[in-house]
């Protein structure tokens, strides 16, 4: 299969959709980042790392880091994470709080911003607190690139705007279901959303899902029925409002985040990342998404 043509003309046709959709205003500096962005990487397990446009220019990670964690923590504890947060998507925004008190401060998934705090606390607990810097080794490792890093001044910008993250974690602490203070929680899931990494390192950095479980030393992270769940637990719930049509359109699990990026999982091929800042309504990237279908599409690697 010519997967260099097909990266190629997956970014070409997209390159019409970039302006298209607006970046994320929730956090003041991701608001400033030009709209005009298009990068893609695949990462294939058989080790060839193709890429196109903007493919090398560091992107604010955001939502994507919680596949890492959620890794980490499931690494780590195992399925007991279940007991804190459940595996349902959700219809309702990223950071609603109505749901959350409903559920007894049991967030929906590890996905919506409460549930993802919750991953960050049992990476807290596994981590002596270092949670982001848990995450950005394993990126940074598996990336081979040593110059990922926390962007402090996105941070920065979004500690003065968590007031919705903030209440989440305060709720969740209500109902007894956190170990550490909201403060420090807040501070290392900011840090941790902060990671700025390309299309390149994503994609490289994600291949474990890809690869059953292995990381690029041979080492076992996740089992393969383990690496099957989150897998699954991506597919359903890793895109905000609209993971029922993404799972239509691309056919593999996909997680986005509001700073443009999204990653499909394409299991026993590899993993693909795009970026472009500009979202549609659910938050998703517009132009990124239309490279993952198109991917999909000419690749047939779709796990249906
Ligand atoms: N740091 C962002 C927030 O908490 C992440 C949102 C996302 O990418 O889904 O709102």
């Amino acid at each position: 299969m010519d997967l260099r043509g097909i990266v190629d003309e997956a970014h070409d046709a997209a390159v019409r959709l970039v302006g298209t959709g607006r970046q994320a205003q929730s956090i003041p500096l991701l608001g400033e980042v030009p709209l005009d962005r298009l990068g893609v990487a695949l990462a294939t397990v058989d080790g060839e790392v193709i890429g196109a446009g903007d493919c090398r220019e560091p992107f604010s990670v955001q939502s994507l880091s919680k596949v890492f964690s959620l890794a980490l923590v499931l690494a780590h504890e195992g399925e007991s994470l279940w007991k804190r947060v459940r595996r349902q998507p959700s219809s309702l925004r990223y950071d609603a709080l109505v749901q959350l008190d409903v559920d007894h401060g049991v967030p929906r998934n590890p996905f919506v911003n409460a549930g993802a705090l919750v991953v960050v606390d049992r990476l807290m607990a596994a981590h002596a607190t270092e949670s982001a810097a848990a995450v950005l080794e394993l990126l940074r490792t598996e990336s081979g690139n040593p110059a990922i890093r926390i962007d402090e001044r996105l941070a920065a910008s979004e500690r003065g705007a968590s007031h919705r993250n903030a209440a989440a974690a305060l709720l969740m602490a209500s109902h007894g279901r956190l170990e550490h203070e909201v403060a420090e929680l807040l501070d290392r899931y900011i840090d941790q959303c902060a990671i700025a990494a390309s299309c390149v390192d994503v994609a490289q950095a994600g291949l474990f899902l890809a690869r059953g479980g292995l990381l690029g030393s041979g080492r076992v992270l996740l089992s393969e029925r383990e690496v099957r769940r989150l897998n699954a637990v991506v597919l359903t719930c890793g895109t905000y409002e609209a993971a029922g049509d993404v799972a239509c359109q691309v056919g593999a699990p996909v997680k986005s985040g509001i700073g443009g990026g999204v990653m499909a999982v394409f299991p026993g091929h590899g993993t693909l990342c795009a970026w472009s800042p500009g979202l549609d309504e659910a938050g998703n990237s517009v132009a990124g998404m239309a490279v993952l279908e198109e991917v999909a599409d000419a690749t047939g690697w779709s796990v249906f």
